[in-house]
């Protein structure tokens, strides 16, 4: 049997014990009066972890995904026009989404390893003085590349072009690993899924939405039911779902927020930062550069590794897996074979980050390529030593 673990993947991640055992329920009657004490402390939680005050949150069982679906469906009309950013496949993908939903799409396309180029943006609906862009979408971390956009920049390029348009934020390898300001940043629609910052099994799409954000909902026209707010906000205000929810995976929502709470969101972000510079210093001392372009584009919940010319990054991910049994990412559409990522989000601490970055080492040496066993491993350690 195959046990991958820890995985080093940027989703599913590492459950803890505590949230496998969270999650694995006797079935329980969704309309009994027990569910509301799942429930209701699972969507406060979200919030916290959100940090807002004012946002309604909805679980749908789905994933992250779905969630893209539930921003569009519940504030669009078919051939509204939309702004975003390409610069990674998860963005690219979202891009898709809207199109096949019949919206316009204006593209702002950048190499993959920028970030959100949010002057252009600014620009753009600068403009747009009819107001035609009806949302921004922003992709918070892009998972594909190790990317972490400023958000706050994106807000603050819509205000100043005082534009209505909501700002939609994919945030689902950020959220409970990075810090996400939903209020103070303006954001309109987060979305994330259970089994990345919020160490679960796939199967939940978490969807918050702000007051503004909310009240398009009667006026949008894309086809929705399943992902129509309206059905799930009904059926919180009696303690319900509008259809059979998994109780178990809302159960391990409520025990993860309680861990991340209780864990302090700061000192999360912490860690996550400690694990990430640490890996960092490895693969500098690998002499591989990071996809990110710049520093400040550095993911903390991911690190995407550029292999040298002439060598397939694919090879690792594949040795990993069935020589060591451990599971690395690759590269994703057209950075495939370019690059290998290292997921170090979600439930990890620093010394599995150790045993990470040994398992790339022994791949690459087993491959050939060039590297001495121990060189980023001696960085990391020491930095894990001097910094814990
Ligand atoms: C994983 C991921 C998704 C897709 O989420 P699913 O849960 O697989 O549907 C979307 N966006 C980003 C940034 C991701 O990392």
């Amino acid at each position: 049997m195959h046990n991958q673990n820890p995985v080093f993947i940027p989703g599913p991640t590492n459950m803890p014990e505590a949230l496998r055992r969270a999650v694995d329920m006797p079935t329980m009657d969704h309309r009994s009066a027990g569910f509301k004490d799942i429930l209701h402390p699972a969507l406060d939680g979200v919030k916290k972890v959100l940090k807002s005050e004012t946002a309604e949150v909805f679980l749908f069982p789905s994933t992250g995904s779905g969630g893209w679906e539930t921003a569009l469906s519940n504030t669009l009309c078919k051939g509204d026009k939309v702004l975003a950013c390409e610069n990674g496949m998860f963005s690219q993908k979202w891009i898709d989404m809207c199109l096949r939903h019949g919206l316009e799409v204006e593209v702002v396309k950048v190499e993959w390893g920028m970030g959100i180029p949010a002057a252009r943006f600014e620009e753009i609906l600068a403009a747009d003085k009819s107001h035609e862009i009806k949302a921004v979408l922003a992709t918070h971390n892009e998972t594909a590349t190790g990317v972490v956009s400023d958000i706050a920049a994106v807000r603050a390029a819509i205000n100043s072009a005082a534009h209505p348009a909501l700002l939609f934020v994919d945030g689902v390898s950020s959220i409970g690993s990075m810090d996400f300001r939903m209020d103070e940043w303006g954001v309109d629609v987060a979305i994330t899924g259970s089994q990345k910052g919020f160490m679960l099994p796939a199967g939940l799409a978490i969807a918050a939405f702000s007051p503004k954000a909310s009240a398009m909902v009667e006026s949008a026209t894309l086809p929705r039911w399943y992902f129509d707010i309206r059905d799930m906000r009904a059926g919180y205000a009696v303690n319900g779902y509008p259809y059979t929810p998994p109780v178990g995976m809302i159960n391990g929502l409520k025990m993860a927020t309680d861990m991340l709470l209780s864990e302090g969101l700061e000192n999360v972000f912490a860690r996550h930062e400690r694990i990430a510079t640490g890996v960092r210093k490895a693969v500098a001392a690998w002499n591989m550069p990071l996809y990110a372009h710049s520093p400040e584009l550095f993911s903390n919940s991911v690190s995407a590794i550029k292999t040298p010319d002439g060598y397939d990054a694919n090879q690792i991910v594949t040795l990993a897996s069935d020589k060591y049994d451990t599971a690395f990412g690759g590269g994703l559409g057209q950075v495939a074979g370019k690059l290998f990522r290292i997921g170090h989000l979600g439930s990890l601490t620093d010394m599995m980050a150790l045993s990470g970055l040994a398992v790339a080492e022994m791949c690459m040496k087993d491959l050939g390529f060039p590297i001495t066993l121990g060189a980023g491993v001696a960085v990391a350690q020491e930095h894990c030593r001097t910094s814990i």
